[in-house]
């Protein structure tokens, strides 16, 4: 089986650092906050290039606590794209604020820039891009469109760990930036972890204070806050990781210039990428007129693919109470339809690739 994400196959290549990480965490019995969760926050920072890195329990509060700090709250619109993880929108109505979708880009699958201000009203308090499956989002485009209604934003950067645009590190643009360390992102944890980048003081600090009980030093609690914090095994496993990473997305890169090369145009739609770009490839996902077919077809022939996502974000049974049609967003319908994400991490091997490829030119 070629299997879709082979996390144990990356494991093999650092067993022993991460190993000895995790028996150290134990011998130190520095399991919540500490030096471990401390360092981790310094490396990424300076990996992603910004002042301040919090780190959180996973990816979806990482959202949620940065729409909070930047003072986003009930009432409140956020422009959300019609395509990505739950997470994005749940996070929104998490603090009573409301999603408004944006249909997205008919190449580029993120948010449509040009159709951002007809959704804007007077409640619109903030965008939050998602650079989906590793693509950046034109972010200069973006800021200056925030910039000129006066909206906060904030970066998905879930799937897109180093992804750049004009040069310029995702998560460096907006007001602050999140991350998931979920195991399957680029760059993963062993559990749930999280974090938020940013320039802001101001919002780290409240960050770090909402996601700690709303303490500031010990028992004085100043707000109501809540339990969302990096786990420093988590912590630890992700300073293993992270020297790493630029590497494994160097061949995440190369995967995909391979697929790209091999796959036949007349069949599929590869991935295109957005000029002045650097695409990460979280995920390496085509477009077929018969999707369904092909993935059982490659099932069947032991190539394990998935969706991402099968249905557009306001077209979910759960949003069904903002009354959305099909028609609203025509290009995320499309899209939502036709995709197929191919198997794609780091470790995957050239005879892998070109097997995949010529199963699906032959389909
Ligand atoms: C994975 C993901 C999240 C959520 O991260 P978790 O760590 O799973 O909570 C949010 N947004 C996007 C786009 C994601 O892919």
């Amino acid at each position: 089986m070629i299997e879709f994400v082979d996390l144990l196959r990356q494991y093999e290549a650092i067993k022993e650092e991460i190993n000895h990480a995790i028996q150290q965490v134990i011998n130190d019995s520095a399991f919540v906050g500490g030096p471990y969760v401390s360092k981790f926050e310094e490396e990424f920072k300076d990996y992603i290039g910004t002042k301040h890195c919090v780190g959180c329990a996973n990816g979806t509060d990482a959202i949620e606590l940065g729409l909070q700090a930047m003072g986003v709250g009930p009432g409140d619109e956020v422009l959300v794209p019609a395509i990505s993880w739950i997470s994005t929108a749940e996070a929104v109505t998490m603090i009573g604020a409301t999603p408004v979708f944006v249909d997205v880009h008919p190449d580029f699958y993120t948010i449509d820039i040009d159709q951002i201000a007809a959704k804007i009203t007077e409640r619109t308090k903030a965008i939050i891009p998602v650079h989906l499956y590793g693509q950046a989002v034109d972010m200069v485009s973006l800021m200056a469109l925030a910039k000129s209604h006066n909206l906060k934003v904030l970066e998905d950067c879930a799937q897109a760990h180093g992804a750049q645009y004009n040069g310029q590190t995702v998560g460096t643009f907006g007001d602050c930036g999140t991350f998931s360390f979920y195991p399957g992102k680029n760059l993963g944890a062993y559990g749930d972890a999280g974090a938020i980048v940013t320039n802001n003081a101001d919002i780290a600090e409240r960050v770090a204070m909402i996601g700690n009980h709303g303490q500031q030093g010990k028992h004085n609690h100043l707000i109501e806050g809540r339990n969302s914090r990096l786990d420093s095994i988590q912590a630890a496993i992700l300073s293993v990781k992270l020297p790493y990473l630029n590497e494994w997305t160097e061949a995440r890169i190369r995967h995909a210039r391979k697929f790209s090369e091999l796959l036949d145009a007349s069949k599929v739609i590869a991935p295109n990428e957005i000029d002045n770009g650097k695409h990460v490839y979280h995920l390496y996902v085509i477009r077929s007129n018969d999707r369904t077919g092909m993935q059982e077809y490659l099932l069947n022939r032991e190539v394990q693919t998935a969706i991402h996502y099968p249905q557009a974000l306001p077209l979910l049974p759960c949003y069904q109470r903002f009354g959305y049609r099909m028609e609203d967003f025509p290009h995320a319908a499309r899209i939502t339809s036709e995709i197929l994400s191919l198997p794609m991490h780091a470790g995957l091997r050239e005879d892998e690739i070109e097997k995949v490829c010529a199963l699906i030119n032959q389909f």
